[in-house]
């Protein structure tokens, strides 16, 4: 067994939310007031072997976190949607170039970054997703477009860049993902590749996929989760972050899931649609679903990597069978934690 799968896991179990106030589906005044509900946004910056990164990127990349989280919380404590707070959320990790997510996309075999990403809205089941982008700032708002202008869900490479054209969406050069630090780890990894080394560099990898989720003051779920792929994919390669129920998903009627680590592992397993179904259907917790997906299933499979979940009466599930995820919490007092370890 893998030295990851013997270390573990936060599975961190917060009763936060749900007074009686309110009704689902009802919107309500600003948080406190009579009748608001609580309201709850986990966000996540990828799994992985923190111990490879230095102090300093993983301070780069707290920071970058804290603002994110800062975006989302605004979002919700003034009533607004969870699909606003996930996206705005997002787009601040994909501005901040400190994660494997818009700026600081990992790049490709063919040194091209190109970028995955999807929305869901728990309410109504819509979702929108995007693959394949290569000149797109932020895919999550592509994403959310896709859902709401298109009767589509997914869209791919040109077709997406066309779309995003026509909605006004500026196309930015692949100059645009520049990025010192990931292109000398790139250059450092192809060296490796050429002399057959390089399997042991991923494997070792931190991932730095971006992704969140929120229950909104109207008792609303969403979840996004936004990448760069995996460290010298293959161009071309989809994972399962834009694939709805693989690393996203949402529904009001038993979770929101937003996954990070090794995407083909969470496709076949179908990972995020999953671990809700076994709540809906088992009436398991979401934690004990979640762990059964990612500690036992995922793990027999060697499957590395995590999940950042909610349900409807805001129980928290952040599980991962790496040594670290970076994630965040923030509820309705506005108090934040970030942790990266297993704590
Ligand atoms: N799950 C992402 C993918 O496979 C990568 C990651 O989470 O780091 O594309």
């Amino acid at each position: 067994m893998k030295r990851t799968h013997l270390l573990i896991i936060a599975s961190l179990s917060l009763v936060l939310v749900a007074n009686s106030t309110g009704t689902k589906g009802q919107q309500s005044a600003s948080p406190g007031s009579p009748g608001s509900r609580d309201f709850v946004l986990l966000v996540h910056g990828g799994a992985g072997d923190y111990s490879q990164m230095s102090q300093e990127q993983i301070a780069i990349r707290r920071a970058a976190m804290t603002n994110a989280m800062g975006a989302g919380y605004n979002v919700l404590a003034h009533a607004g949607t969870s699909l606003d707070a996930v996206e705005a959320t997002i787009r601040v990790l994909e501005d901040s170039g400190a994660f494997d997510a818009g700026r600081g996309a990992y790049y490709t075999r063919d040194g091209i970054p190109e970028l995955d990403s999807a929305i869901m809205d728990g309410r109504t089941l819509s979702a929108g997703a995007v693959a394949a982008v290569r000149h797109i700032a932020n895919p999550i708002s592509l994403a959310r477009l896709v859902m709401e202008k298109t009767p589509h869900v997914l869209l791919v490479g040109d077709g997406a860049e066309q779309f995003a054209k026509s909605q006004g969406i500026e196309l930015v050069s692949p100059y645009y993902f520049f990025n010192e630090r990931e292109w000398k780890r790139y250059q450092d990894l192809k060296t490796a590749d050429a002399k057959g080394k390089s399997a042991l560099l991923i494997q070792n990898d931190v991932h730095g996929t971006v992704g969140a989720v929120a229950l909104d003051q109207a008792g609303n779920l969403a979840a996004g989760t936004s990448t760069g792929g995996t460290t010298l994919k293959m161009p071309g390669r989809v994972g399962d972050s834009p694939l709805i129920g693989a690393g996203t998903y949402a529904n009001n009627d038993s979770c929101a899931i937003s996954a990070t680590g090794i995407g083909e592992f969470f496709i076949r397993n179908v990972v995020a649609a999953d671990i809700c179904a076994r709540v809906r259907y088992l009436h398991v917790s979401l934690e004990e679903a979640a762990n059964d997906v990612v500690m036992k299933e995922l793990v027999a499979q060697h499957g590395d990597g995590g999940i950042i979940g909610l349900d409807h009466q805001g129980h928290i599930a952040m599980i991962f069978n790496t040594n670290g995820m970076m994630r965040g919490v923030v509820g309705t007092d506005g108090t934040m934690t970030i942790k990266v370890s297993k704590e």
